[in-house]
């Protein structure tokens, strides 16, 4: 008889590691709805500077008090900011330069960190971010973290960008995800850390088949 799969799973990472990409695949395998938690302190940092809002903790305690964000569950969900969705905006270039300083605020993280919450709460789900394991979901029954090295996220991020459509080059990428990478981890709140109980899976020089396999054999479970 094969182990029923955990009822929320937390996924973490750095920029560009295959969070998504993993997260996304595993909940369509299990009927899981995905949050890419990303989205929500990007559509923080777009709001706040459409509004010209400064990335400052105390500008932003009282922004974040008079926005609506939601969450649109599936796979993947999406976005809503009041009322409006989001979703598509979340890539825009001035959307990647500001996020990491807007998510280091703690209003800003204390704001996202219920929504976040009641998705896990809500239903089978999976979430991937940078403090999912650590801080939103300390006790989740299965987690992973993603590695992989700079060269390696560089490219794939200028890929994604592409198809985005974001003309970015490899060295762009890497000057881009390095800059962040040292935000997200340097950070008072919530820093880029592995949980101690995390899966550690490197992704660098494995196919997506591999880490799926990997991922699968670490959550110990079967597909529904
Ligand atoms: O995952 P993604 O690259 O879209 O995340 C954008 C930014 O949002 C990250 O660089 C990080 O600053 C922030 N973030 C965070 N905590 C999370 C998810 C994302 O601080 N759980």
């Amino acid at each position: 008889m094969s182990t029923p799969c955990p009822r929320v799973i937390a996924i973490d990472g750095p920029a560009a590691s295959g969070k998504s990409t993993l997260g996304s695949e595993l909940a369509s395998r299990f009927g899981y709805d995905f949050l890419d938690t990303g989205m929500l302190y990007r559509a923080v940092t777009l709001a706040a500077i459409e509004q010209g809002v400064p990335p400052d903790d105390a500008a932003c305690a009282e922004f974040v008090r008079h926005i609506r964000i939601e969450i649109r569950r599936g796979n993947p969900s999406r976005v809503l900011v009041n009322g409006v969705d989001v979703s598509d905006r979340l890539r825009e270039p001035q959307v990647e330069e500001q996020v990491s300083l807007y998510s280091a605020l703690p209003s800003v993280r204390a704001a996202l960190l219920p929504l976040q919450r009641e998705f896990a709460a809500a239903g089978r789900a999976i979430l991937a971010g940078r403090d999912i394991g650590t801080v939103v979901l300390p006790d989740a029954p299965a987690k992973i973290f993603l590695h992989a090295s700079t060269e390696a996220r560089a490219a794939r991020r200028s890929l994604q960008a592409n198809s985005w459509g974001v003309v970015q080059d490899s060295a762009g990428a890497a000057r881009d995800i390095l800059r962040r990478d040292s935000i997200d981890s340097s950070r008072e709140v919530a820093p880029l850390q592995p949980a101690p109980d995390a899966i550690v899976i490197d992704t660098t020089e494995r196919p997506f088949d591999a880490v799926l396999a990997l991922a699968l054999e670490a959550l110990g479970c079967a597909a529904g």
